[in-house]
């Protein structure tokens, strides 16, 4: 079956994620797009991971993960078959980053919100800021523990590996890159050797995928999804 995908959302935790970006409004605007699955992929965090798929229940395929920034403040999608997986990255994120205080008048709230998209706390430590992690660092640690890391937007002119480094590092062991939907066609064949996605990196809720992009899959499991993932272009 066609999985229509979208794995690259942010949430309300995120401080630039608009604030309407809460559990119970990103997954029916996933259904409503006619998503199949999703990924909610806030900066160093999976803190409403776990409210945003209680919400989704069996209606929509939720891949735990988050939006790493390395030391040399390149994203990395970091994509985990289970939230348990997904939480021990973050747990090491907590530890290996520059422990910054978020403005929330300047860069914006960062909301942890329960299934009735109540606010249930507040994140008080700016989760944009980079980690003492290198690149090679996350990938090994995402592997580690099981899950996928993706360069994100690698066409973007910052916070991607080629405009920060200027070059995919070849000794990665890359099985998957990002590239922004409008950026796709004038760079996928350069790219063509990897896997590639296209995802939105919505901070409102207008801006999430229509269901252009998909992944065929046997049953929607976060598992096989991610199998498949590492052997498509698109
Ligand atoms: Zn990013
Ligand atoms: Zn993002």
């Amino acid at each position: 079956m066609k999985a229509f995908y979208d794995l690259h959302i942010h949430s309300a935790l995120s401080p630039c994620g608009d604030e309407d970006m809460t559990p119970n409004n990103i997954v029916n605007m996933s259904l409503l797009k006619g998503l199949d699955v999703i990924a909610v992929t806030d900066h160093n965090s999976c803190g409403n991971v776990r409210t945003v798929m209680e919400v989704a229940g069996d209606r929509l395929l939720v891949i735990p993960g988050m939006e790493v920034e390395t030391a040399e403040e390149v994203h990395i999608l970091c994509y985990f078959p289970t939230l348990s997986q997904a939480e021990a990255m973050e747990e090491l994120l907590k530890t290996n980053r520059l422990p910054i205080d978020n403005r929330p008048d300047i860069f914006g709230r960062q909301l942890y919100l329960n299934a009735e998209d109540e606010i249930i706390g507040e994140e008080t430590r700016l989760l944009t800021a980079a980690s003492t992690l290198s690149i090679e660092d996350v990938f090994s640690h995402a592997f580690a523990l099981g899950g996928l890391p993706v360069p994100a937007h690698i066409d973007r002119q910052s916070y991607s590996v080629i405009s920060n480094l200027g070059f995919l590092p070849p000794h990665l062991d890359i099985r998957g890159v990002e590239i922004t939907a409008k950026n796709l066609d004038a760079w996928k064949t350069e790219y063509a050797q990897y896997p590639i996605l296209c995802s939105s990196d919505a901070h409102y809720l207008g801006d999430i995928a229509e269901p252009f992009h998909f992944i065929d899959i046997n049953s929607k499991n976060a598992e096989e999804f991610l199998a498949k993932l590492t052997k498509k272009i698109c």
